[in-house]
């Protein structure tokens, strides 16, 4: 499907900046192209499908497998200013942990990333963003609840606890290599646990905050909810607003990365779970059962960020936890009424 407002004047002048966003149809993606276009961008957005929650607000849109080269090319059939490429077989704990996603990850996000970055060379694109992830670290540094160790420089040598790090690993040196071969204009970013409004809540590929935010909107005030492992995990979570103030301001800044894109506020998952039952105003009992659960420990290190960027992601997590509840609440809430 696709639909197109041309981005060129008669006379040949661009009239405004040129933006590709790979995986628009996705959670970070469709936020992305909200906010590019209300910077004022020509938008056009590429995914598997589109916006799942609210339509996209892009000014063309392709749906399309970008594993295929011939759709890559339809989707990169000129030079673009900037191109963000988010498109990505991803998905929590309970889909990147199992074992059983595991080939379709690495060949499908590999597939994607080699594709993209080609196209996007021969048509001499400006600048070209990569999200990777703090996934990438290697698990040893991880397994310290009270001190993960994050910093950027830490990555090798390489043992992410998971194939999707691997690949996201892989990804980055492809893009750096891009870089250096080629002159390309590449961004790099490490995201740690973005989380927010119209994200993945109930299909089996939700992050924790989403699947904490539903089963407390699900349970009745006094009731038990299920938390995979002992709850002492500690992770930190950054609402989406900021991960797109990071991304857009490293994309347009003169340093390639790798970056974390994170919030330093560390809190064990139990800890989340309060802070969502509070926001809910539900008093909510937890039972704790085996499942997958990833590293001890991870929290973003943002002294890079600010070093090189100035900048780093400042908002208190329960602002981001009181949005993205409300939201998930009215999703569940829809979903009742629907059934009804
Ligand atoms: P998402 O799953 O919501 O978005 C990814 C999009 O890629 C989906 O809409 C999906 O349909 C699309 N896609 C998958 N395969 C495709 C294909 N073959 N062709 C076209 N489109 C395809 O994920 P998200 O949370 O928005 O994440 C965006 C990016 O950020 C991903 O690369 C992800 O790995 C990375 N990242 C996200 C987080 C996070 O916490 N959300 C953390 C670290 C890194």
């Amino acid at each position: 499907m696709r639909w197109a407002i041309s981005p060129v004047r008669t006379d040949g002048f661009a009239v405004t900046k040129r933006i590709l966003v790979c995986g628009a149809g996705g959670f970070i993606g469709s936020h992305l192209v909200k906010r590019l276009k209300a910077e004022g961008a020509w938008v056009r957005g590429a995914d598997l499908k589109l916006p799942r929650y609210e339509a996209s607000d892009a000014d063309d849109f392709i749906v399309g497998d970008l594993r295929e080269q011939d759709v890559v090319r339809r989707v990169i059939d000129q030079r673009f200013d900037e191109v963000y490429q988010l498109a990505a077989d991803m998905g929590g704990a309970g889909f990147v942990f199992t074992g059983a996603h595991d080939a379709d990850i690495m060949h499908n996000s590999a597939m994607i990333n080699l594709n993209v970055l080609d196209t996007a060379r021969h048509q001499g694109c400006g600048r070209i963003f990569y999200s990777s992830s703090a996934c990438i670290y290697p698990q040893e540094n991880q397994q310290d609840p009270d001190n993960p160790n994050c910093v950027e420089a830490s990555a090798y040598p390489a043992h992410p606890d998971s194939e999707y790090g691997w690949e996201k690993l892989f990804s980055e040196r492809l893009y750096l290599t891009y870089g250096r071969n080629h002159g390309m204009q590449v961004r790099v970013a490490r995201y740690h646990n973005i989380f927010g409004e119209l994200g993945s809540w109930s299909d089996g590929r939700e992050k924790a905050p989403a699947a904490m935010c539903r089963k407390i909107a699900q349970c009745p005030d006094g009731g038990t909810i299920d938390v995979w492992g002992d709850g002492q995990q500690t992770r930190s979570f950054l609402h989406v607003s900021e991960c797109l103030e990071g991304t857009l301001r490293l994309m347009r800044s003169d340093f390639t990365g790798p970056v974390n894109i994170g919030s330093e506020e560390m809190v064990t998952i139990d800890g989340l779970i309060d802070r969502v039952a509070a926001i809910a105003g539900k008093r909510i009992n937890k039972n704790h059962i085996p499942g997958p659960t990833g590293v001890r420990g991870r929290n973003s290190d943002n002294r890079l960020i600010k070093e090189k960027l100035g900048w780093a992601p400042t908002a208190a997590l329960n602002d981001g936890l009181e949005r993205t509840y409300a939201w998930i609440r009215s999703q569940v809430e829809k979903g009742r009424a629907d059934a009804s």
